[in-house]
């Protein structure tokens, strides 16, 4: 195999996640986290799950291109490169995450979502229910459909209609402000249902949450009850207090056609549960100081989230290294699990239903079609998406950096088909060993955590601490 040189600016090296403190600190002690688990973690965060040792081991091999790589090639100007391959573990690999999350928000905002009114809601229950939801992963399973079932009901109720139908799109997140387990739901919903025929009625600008809320609580308390982790005792009691811990927010409205607005708020909504930038430092011991989401630049303004804010007193968090091995691994999902579900319709089933009967009338756009217009926006969208299909590896190979021609896959060689030639051929290129410098990365700066210290109340610091 013909192999260019090192200096050729041939070889596309892409990013060096191993050059990041995330996974310098998964390297260096994640094996220690998995033998001191059962005695030091299990008995706060439940029994070992294998899922976390697969991701965790996917996730450092990820990129790397001494596990096996893609060469492409330039059918116009003949350049080479080698294209490492990705891990594709979610909530683990911030990388492979982003790029799932950037897939599903624009698949929504483009493809799935109707040109109707939406809301974002944010359905929360009371801090002593939450780990019932750790320990057992098939509760988590059966939350988003509580939160369906919730918004039918009074969506229903409200429009006097027992066969109208709304859209949602649910995303179950495992986490809060500080990668905290705090398993709630947030959905994107039309703000409005659809009548057996199509048509679409909206709903009053003001309406009340009181009602959703009931609902919700109900159907939590219902479930916990069913499964045997409560008693009507604790329900009776918890009906007595002035604040039950359930909350619904509903505040965050986007106008009928804001497919940007709609992009945003599902990556917002399918995010990493937790994020590279809040690493503000990891000492030579390991010790890692996390800041919390709020203290940073909302991708998205006003997301309806202050409910959740308002139990975080602090604005960063100090772990030990296996203590944040064990707040991130938390919510690696179980094999399966999906985290976003599509209901009514925006299910698989009607929206199946309404392409069938498209076709049949020949008339392949949706019916309700109301801004076909192609908007620049649109046409962005579209470009993205398909690129972003095509993305299967570590970086998108499709493009030739030297003369922007459409790159094609001309081998696949993977280190566990072919450990030696992987070696040799990298060797040859100069591309085996990884740098020897370990230094932080620049976004590690003291200066930068002092900053972020300054905004802390004393006495939490010291109590952090
Ligand atoms: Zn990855
Ligand atoms: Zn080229």
């Amino acid at each position: 195999m013909d192999c260019p040189r090192q200096n050729d600016t041939g070889f596309y090296r892409p990013r060096k996640p191993w050059e990041t403190s995330l996974y310098r600190l998964v390297e260096e002690h994640f094996d220690e986290f998995e033998r001191v688990y059962p005695d030091r973690f299990q008995h706060k965060y439940g029994f070992w799950r294998p899922v976390i040792r697969k991701a965790v081991k996917d996730y450092l091999k990820c990129g790397d291109l001494r596990e096996g790589f893609a060469r492409v090639r330039c059918p116009e100007c003949g350049h080479n490169m080698f294209v490492g391959l990705s891990c594709k573990q979610r909530c683990i690999c911030p990388s492979c995450h982003q790029k799932r999350t950037l897939v599903t928000a624009i698949n929504i905002a483009e493809n799935i979502s109707a040109p109707v009114p939406h809301r974002q809601f944010v359905l929360t229950m009371p801090k002593r229910f939450r780990l019932y939801f750790r320990f057992d992963r098939e509760l988590l399973r059966k939350l988003p459909k509580l939160a369906w079932e919730t918004v039918k009901e009074v969506y229903r109720a409200v429009l006097d209609r027992s066969d109208a139908v709304p859209g949602m799109v649910a995303g179950i997140q495992s986490h809060g402000q500080l990668s905290n387990w705090h398993p709630h739901i947030h959905a994107l919903v039309t703000y409005g249902a659809f009548t057996p025929d199509g048509a679409f009625i909206p709903l009053p600008d003001e309406l009340s949450s009181t009602p959703f809320l009931k609902i919700w609580e109900d159907k939590i308390f219902g479930l916990l009850l069913d499964e045997g982790r409560i008693t009507q005792n604790v329900i009776d009691q918890m009906g007595t207090w002035k604040h039950s811990g359930f909350s619904v927010d509903k505040s965050v409205a986007l106008a009928a056609g804001d497919t940007a607005g709609l992009e945003r708020l599902t990556a917002y909504m399918v995010r990493c549960p937790f994020s590279l930038d809040r690493i503000l430092s990891v000492s030579d011991d390991g010790q890692v100081v996390y800041r919390a989401e709020k203290a940073d630049c909302q991708p998205f303004p006003m997301l309806g989230d202050e409910k959740l804010f308002r139990g975080i007193s602090r604005n960063f968090e100090i772990f030990d290294p296996l203590e944040f091995l064990a707040e991130i691994t938390q919510h690696i999902p179980n094999p399966g699990m999906q985290m976003v579900r599509y209901y009514g319709w925006y299910s698989n089933k009607m929206r199946g239903q309404r392409l069938k009967a498209a076709e049949s009338t020949g008339n392949a756009s949706e019916e309700i079609v109301i801004d076909d217009e192609d908007t620049p926006y649109r046409k962005l969208c579209r470009m993205r998406w398909a690129a972003l299909i095509k993305r299967v590896y570590e970086t998108d190979p499709l493009c030739c950096p030297k003369c922007g021609s459409e790159m094609k896959a001309i081998a696949f060689i993977e280190r566990r088909d072919q450990p030696d030639v992987v070696e040799q051929i990298l060797k040859h290129c100069g591309l085996w060993d990884r740098p020897a410098s370990r230094a932080p990365p620049a976004t590690e700066q003291p200066e930068q955590l002092d900053l972020e210290l300054q905004y802390v109340d004393t006495d939490e610091f010291l109590m952090a601490l």
